[in-house]
């Protein structure tokens, strides 16, 4: 196919406002997928993306569509929808020429179309602003229309009004994105130079990386090198999804599809890297690579210790095919064997719980989660820091302000769109993890969508927290926490704990430990055998010595006993 009837772009989009709708009404027109074949959602092949309704896995699909006679190839990759995938976004418009902007006739614009429509203006692509849901009785386009010039500067004449449902209007689109987004321009003749924007793999081939040419060609049998994990294979098939994968002879400048690498660990084949030639000299990399990075470690542990083998076999078989999950055997005194897991952010760990979940039958525990900190030659430690969107109507500008004031939020930026506000906030990326998300939801009435990318580390005033047992410590228990919040964070735990904990025959004593010093203090006192109940009148000595007698036994049943604590109370306490 000659360059210049090839378009690559995607589709960007709020979650739910109908990407994935749409994307199966330009399969039908292009007759790519057969109407009577047609289920919904087409591209979202995975189930769990489809139980939620959120995108993972992205399935690039070439079309072909004919216009004023001419032929033009149409690839569309389709981007995940949440937050915790903006790299992934990020890798998708890189290797696109333009974008459709999708928004919801009845939602307005959220967090998420103001970050993707600033992440394609980044990268200078052209926009094309369509207005979905107009079928709905309460869609408000004219609305939608105005937010979307007052917010992106966009020419009111250029949107385009669609229901992505009944098909309304969608062939529009389709031509808008042929007079609107230029055709790739790589050289052939050039060194191969080609971008993953994203990897799968496969248990019989290997690693499949999904991948824009941007010079040179690919073919079948050619040693290839990753120029930035360095390995090197020979390519054992190439070929474009329509929408199943088809073995092509070659891919070449301009082109989106596949390469069976060969490969077998998908860590070799990073989203961003670059694809080059074995023995090509000079190929710099495509900009923007970076590697996988880990946002949250959560403990995860089986429920029942024979579980583990099956947890162990449930993680590697889900690391093998995503390259952000990593995972190291831990031990804790009092859940046993289990693993600390590393992922992207809260949202890919709720994933991984429920492939856990569905493909090996387990369910684990996972603990309190904590943010991946920097630890420096010096000791000091470092945290992440974000850049956090907050897009929400005009009237909840002061709730959210007092939120993300509370949660060491910086104000950066604030402006007003209509009834609508954008800000923005520095802030530390562990907000997060103490449910900023869900206190924005609640002080907005629902109504706060939320968008972030990460900024950089900084040094944060962290100190050990510890809760101790009659002096044993609840390993599970300790973390790491800002000085400030501390004691108060000690007290909580130390209070939590009283009141999960059964009496036991003997006294346990609870304490809240910083920084190696007692700030809190807790005590269940044990039964008590009444021992003064059959005496009669008041032979004081007598009973002291009986007291005493009882408080001599008893200290040393703590002494020699390890503490006991029931399984249901431990999970309770740690489950997160
Ligand atoms: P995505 O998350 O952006 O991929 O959104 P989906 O395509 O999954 O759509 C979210 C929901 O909106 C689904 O229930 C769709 O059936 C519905 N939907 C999408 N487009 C339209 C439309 O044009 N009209 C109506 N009435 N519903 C739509
Ligand atoms: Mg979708």
């Amino acid at each position: 196919m000659e360059q210049k009837n090839i378009r690559n772009f995607a589709i960007i989009a709020h979650v739910d406002h109908g990407k994935s709708t749409l994307a199966d009404r330009f399969l039908e027109i292009t007759k790519t997928v057969d109407k009577s074949k047609m289920e919904e959602q087409f591209l979202d092949q995975n189930p769990i993306s489809r139980k939620r309704g959120i995108t993972i896995k992205l399935a690039p699909v070439r079309m072909n569509y004919e216009l004023n006679s001419i032929h033009y190839v149409l690839n569309l990759i389709d981007t995940p929808g949440h937050v915790d995938f903006s790299y992934e976004v990020s890798r998708t418009l890189a290797a696109c020429e333009g974008v459709v902007l999708l928004v919801d006739a009845t939602q307005n614009i959220q967090a998420q179309t103001v970050a993707h429509f600033q992440a394609a203006k980044k990268l200078n692509l052209p926009i094309i602003p369509v207005i979905n849901k107009i079928d709905l009785p309460n869609a408000d386009s004219e609305k939608v229309a105005q937010t979307l010039v007052d917010t992106f500067g966009t020419e009111k004449s250029e949107i385009i009004y669609i229901s992505a449902k009944t098909g309304e209007n969608v062939e529009l689109v389709l031509k808008a994105i042929i007079e609107k987004i230029p055709s790739p321009t790589g050289d052939v003749q050039k060194p191969l130079r080609s971008l993953i924007f994203d990897a799968v793999y496969d248990t019989h081939r290997g690693v499949v990386a999904l991948v824009r040419l941007f010079d040179g060609s690919l073919s079948k049998g050619e040693k290839i090198t990753f120029l930035g994990s360095h390995a090197q294979t020979s390519v054992i098939e190439v070929g474009t999804f329509s929408p199943f994968p088809v073995a092509v002879s070659n891919l070449t400048a301009g082109d989106i599809g596949y390469v069976m690498t060969g490969v077998k660990d998908i860590r070799l084949a990073n989203v961003g890297d670059t694809i080059t030639m074995v023995g090509s000299t000079g190929v710099q990399p495509l900009p923007g690579y970076e590697k996988p990075k880990p946002m949250v470690f959560f403990g995860v542990y089986p429920k029942h210790p024979e579980e583990f083998g099956n947890l162990k076999e449930g993680l590697s078989k889900l690391a093998l095919a995503d390259a952000s999950l990593s995972y190291s055997e831990e031990y804790s005194a009092f859940l046993g064997s289990g693993f600390r897991v590393g992922f992207l952010g809260l949202l890919h760990a709720e994933i991984v719980r429920e492939r856990l979940k569905r493909e090996q039958g387990i369910e684990p525990l996972l603990t309190t989660p904590q943010v991946l900190y920097q630890k420096q030659p010096d000791g000091r430690i470092l945290e992440p820091y974000m850049n956090l969107l907050v897009y929400v109507p005009a009237e909840y500008v002061g709730a959210v302000m007092n939120v993300c004031q509370n949660r060491k939020g910086k104000l950066i930026n604030l402006s007003y769109h209509n009834s609508y506000a954008v800000l923005e906030y520095d802030m530390p990326y562990s907000m997060f993890i103490a449910g900023i998300s869900s206190e924005l939801k609640s002080v907005s009435s629902g109504f706060a969508s939320l968008d972030y990318s990460l900024s950089d580390y900084r040094e944060a005033n962290l100190v050990p927290l510890e809760i101790r047992v009659n002096d044993v410590p609840i390993d599970v228990l300790s973390e790491l926490v800002y000085r400030e919040d501390s004691i108060h964070k000690a007290f909580e735990k130390a209070k939590k704990l009283k009141e999960t904990l059964k009496r036991q025959q003997y006294r346990q004593v609870i304490q809240g430990v910083v920084d190696g010093q007692i700030v809190a203090r807790e005590e269940i006192p044990p039964f008590r055998k009444d021992v003064l109940q059959k005496m009669s009148g008041g032979d004081r000595t007598r009973k002291d010595k009986l007291l005493e007698a009882q408080k001599k036994g008893k200290s040393r049943m703590v002494h020699h006993s390890k503490i006991d604590l029931p399984q249901e109370a431990l999970f309770s306490l740690v489950e997160s």
